[in-house]
C-alpha cells in the first residue's frame, strides 16, 4: 500500500469565522489574516493505492464556478489537483474511488466538471462515496449552511449514477481503511482512519481543520453544533494522544500532519511530518 498527499491549492476564508469564540488577538498569532481579515487555508487531499485500487479522499475547490464565485476565495498557489496525481505518474481516470467526507464546495468541488457545458463527474473511472444521511441532509440543506452544499458539486454525482452510500458493516474498503463518523461540524461527516506502515493515520476533514484547532475551544464558526463538536474532539484527541495516531490536516496551511503529547495545558501538537517521512 502508498500513500500520497494530494495537495490541489490554497484558498481563503474569513478568520473569525475560522476560530470562532477564540479572539483575533489570539489566532491572528496562528494564522496571520490579511487587509480583509482573511487566511490562507490548504485543500490537502490524501490518495491510497491499494491492492488495483487507487482511493481518492476528498478532491479540493475544483474549477468550474464563474468568477464571482472564485472571487470571494482568493484561490492561490501552484499546486492542482491533477498536477498533485501526475507528480505520483497517476491520472485522475485512474482513480477508482472518490471518498468525500462531507459535501461542502471546498471538499467535493472537484468531483464534478464542465465539458461542452454539460456537468459531468471529473472520475470517469470511480464510485463515489458518502453516506445516506449526510447526503439527505445536503440536498435538504438548512438556510444557514446551504451556501457551502452547491447544487452542482452534488446532484451530477448522483445523476451519473456513480454515486454509493456507505453502509455500516459492509465491507466496501480493504481491512486497513476503517471510515469513523463525527456530527458536529456537519451532518455525519465522514473521517477515513488508515493504518499504514504500523501506524494509524486520521483523516481530520473538517473536525480539525488545522493544527490550530487543536485547542479544545478552536471550534469554527461554521460548525452546525459546535457543543458536539467540542465532545467530539475530547474524544477524538484523547484517543489519538494515546494510541500515537497521526493526525492528517486538510486545511493546514502548512503542517500536514502531526501526532499529539499531552502539557499543562492539554493535548497539543507533538511532532510535525509530511506523511512521505512516515
Ligand atoms: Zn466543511
Amino acid at each position: 500500500m502508498n500513500i500520497y498527499t494530494i495537495n490541489t491549492g490554497f484558498f481563503k476564508l474569513d478568520g473569525g469565522a475560522m476560530f470562532g469564540v477564540v479572539p483575533k488577538s489570539i489566532w491572528n498569532k496562528l494564522n496571520p489574516a490579511d487587509e480583509n481579515n482573511m487566511c490562507t487555508w490548504a485543500m490537502r487531499c490524501l490518495l491510497i493505492e491499494v491492492g488495483n485500487r487507487l482511493i481518492l479522499i476528498d478532491n479540493g475547490i475544483g474549477d468550474k464556478q464563474d468568477e464571482k464565485f472564485f472571487s470571494h476565495y482568493y484561490l492561490h498557489g501552484d499546486d492542482t489537483l491533477d498536477k498533485s496525481l501526475e507528480k505520483h505518474g497517476f491520472h485522475r481516470n485512474d482513480i477508482t474511488d472518490v471518498i468525500l467526507t462531507h459535501l461542502h464546495f471546498d471538499h467535493c468541488g472537484g468531483s464534478i466538471t464542465r465539458e461542452n457545458n454539460l456537468l459531468v463527474p471529473a472520475f470517469k473511472n470511480a464510485v463515489y462515496w458518502s453516506n445516506q444521511r449526510h447526503w439527505k441532509w445536503a440536498t435538504e440543506p438548512n438556510e444557514r449552511e446551504k451556501a457551502s452544499f452547491l447544487r452542482e458539486n452534488i446532484l451530477p454525482i448522483q445523476e451519473s449514477g456513480q454515486l454509493k452510500f456507505i453502509e455500516t458493516g459492509a465491507d466496501d474498503f480493504p481491512k486497513n481503511i476503517i471510515i469513523r463518523q463525527a456530527f458536529g461540524h456537519t451532518d455525519a461527516m465522514m473521517l477515513p482512519q488508515i493504518t499504514y506502515k504500523d501506524k494509524t493515520i486520521l483523516f481530520m476533514a473538517d473536525l480539525l481543520p488545522s493544527a490550530a484547532h487543536i485547542p479544545l475551544p478552536y471550534v469554527m464558526g461554521y460548525d452546525m453544533f459546535p457543543l458536539t463538536t467540542l465532545n467530539e474532539k475530547k474524544s477524538f484527541l484523547t484517543e489519538a494522544l494515546q494510541n500515537n495516531y497521526v493526525l492528517f490536516f486538510e486545511h493546514d496551511p502548512l503542517i500536514e500532519s502531526g501526532t499529539l503529547v499531552m502539557t499543562e495545558k492539554g493535548i497539543r501538537l507533538g511532532e510535525k511530518f509530511r506523511l512521505n517521512e512516515l
